[in-house]
């Protein structure tokens, strides 16, 4: 692969391993920015892998956080950018097919990279911008595959979440997923469950945004790996996802596949994220109820209800847009809930809902004007009707 603008690319961090080096480290870029470094595109995260023990790098790099130091990684604090250094390990005591609680250091940077999952995650670079490449990670970058290091079978049974790992790569690179890899994964899929939901859909989060998604959702269903996985054990039915967010997609995925919102409970997703999808469909609903655009648009965000009306073809963007509502809350009433009460004259209780939703309806439909006399005669109009 191009092997250029190595300064330019990793610019301040390459003093960062020199630092290692003069205090009589080692320490190389490994992983995602090697990966991407190589393909010619941008990364945001660098990560390094250094022979120093996690309190060696603090000792080092003053400014650290112990993000993961159990498994030895320290972020340290550099010129205002963050690095994650993980200290040469291996990963031997694979229990539940899980990454493991505990890891083991070891000396030497091959070992370090024999433990990483696909032959293009596996290569590291030195500070001269020379490629440590043991598994010709190189060679499948050229040739746009997805393989395991070493035995897939063996590294699946390990960690299976690597086998949905293999999807979101070749999502995220358009790359194919090499045989022996794909056959492992039909042949292992079932260990996915002894994976934890969050790490699965941190994954289907970043599959769902690849390039590739589609292919490598197709891919991902004819090897049944989502058939032990919540929510995407319904899922036969799929498209591209690019243009859309995590939970538009998951909308999405729903709707295509008639799966029942309250399946997303399984996935563990946010509050947030529950609410937004649940409010897709209720916008959804009002559409198919015929509900007045003015009253759509005051209650629900503009961008969700673009997707809606773009989604289901609804109605154009433009006849939204034009929209101008007299009030965009409760609060551009020119009339208080006290006065409210007060000119209804009854003690309160669930009619003052129900009143000011009446209220704000015949506001938004132009059938009485935003001013207080107005708003006085209406309320008397339908006092006797509560
Ligand atoms: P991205 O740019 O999308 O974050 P990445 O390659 O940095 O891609 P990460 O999930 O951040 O992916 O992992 C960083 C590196 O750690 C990988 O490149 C790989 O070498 C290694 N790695 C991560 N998870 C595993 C795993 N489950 N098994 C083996 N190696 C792993
Ligand atoms: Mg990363």
């Amino acid at each position: 692969m191009v092997r250029n603008n190595f300064k330019n690319k990793f610019k301040g961090a390459i003093d960062i391993l020199k630092i290692f080096n003069q205090k009589g480290y080692e320490a190389y870029f490994v992983g995602g920015c090697v990966r991407d470094y190589l393909l010619g595109e941008d990364f945001s995260d660098i990560d390094i892998t250094t022979n120093a023990l996690p309190d060696e790098v603090k000792k080092v790099f003053r400014k650290s956080i112990d993000t993961g130091i159990q498994h030895g990684t320290v972020t340290i604090l550099v010129n205002g950018d963050s690095y994650e250094v993980t200290t040469f390990r291996t990963e031997e005591d694979y229990t539940n097919h899980r990454s493991p609680e505990k890891v083991e250091f070891v000396s030497n940077l091959r070992e370090d990279l024999d433990r990483r999952d696909f032959t293009i995650n596996a290569m590291a670079l030195d500070y001269n911008g020379k490629l440590f490449d043991y598994h010709n990670g190189d060679q499948d970058l050229n040739s746009k595959i997805i393989r395991t290091v070493n035995n897939p079978n063996e590294r699946f049974y390990e960690d299976a979440l690597r086998m949905l790992r293999a999807f979101r790569f070749s999502s995220k690179l358009g790359f194919e997923i090499e045989n022996n890899t794909l056959n492992a994964i039909k042949r292992n899929a079932e260990l996915i469950k002894f994976v934890s939901i969050e790490r699965i859909v941190n994954e289907f989060k970043k599959l769902l945004a690849g390039k590739g998604n589609l292919r490598s959702l197709e891919l991902l269903i004819d090897s049944k790996l989502n058939s032990y996985i919540p929510f995407f054990d319904e899922v036969d039915e799929v498209q591209d996802f690019l243009s859309y967010s995590f939970c538009q997609s998951l909308y999405i995925l729903a709707k295509l596949n008639n799966i029942s919102f309250e399946k997303l409970r399984d996935l563990k997703l946010s509050n947030k994220e529950i609410k937004k999808i649940k409010e897709y469909e209720r916008i959804n609903l009002e559409f198919i109820d015929n509900i007045p655009l003015e009253l759509i648009l005051y209650k629900y965000d503009k961008d969700d209800i673009h997707f809606i009306i773009d989604y289901f073809g609804y109605c154009d963007k433009k006849e939204i847009d034009i929209i101008n509502l007299p009030i965009t809350s409760f609060n551009d009433i020119a009339i208080t809930s006290t006065e409210i009460i007060s000119i209804i004259d009854k003690s309160p209780g669930p009619w003052i809902k129900e009143v000011t939703k009446k209220l704000e309806e015949a506001i938004l439909l132009n059938k009485i004007d935003n001013t207080e006399k107005n708003i006085v005669d209406f309320l008397k109009k339908i006092r006797d009707n509560i």
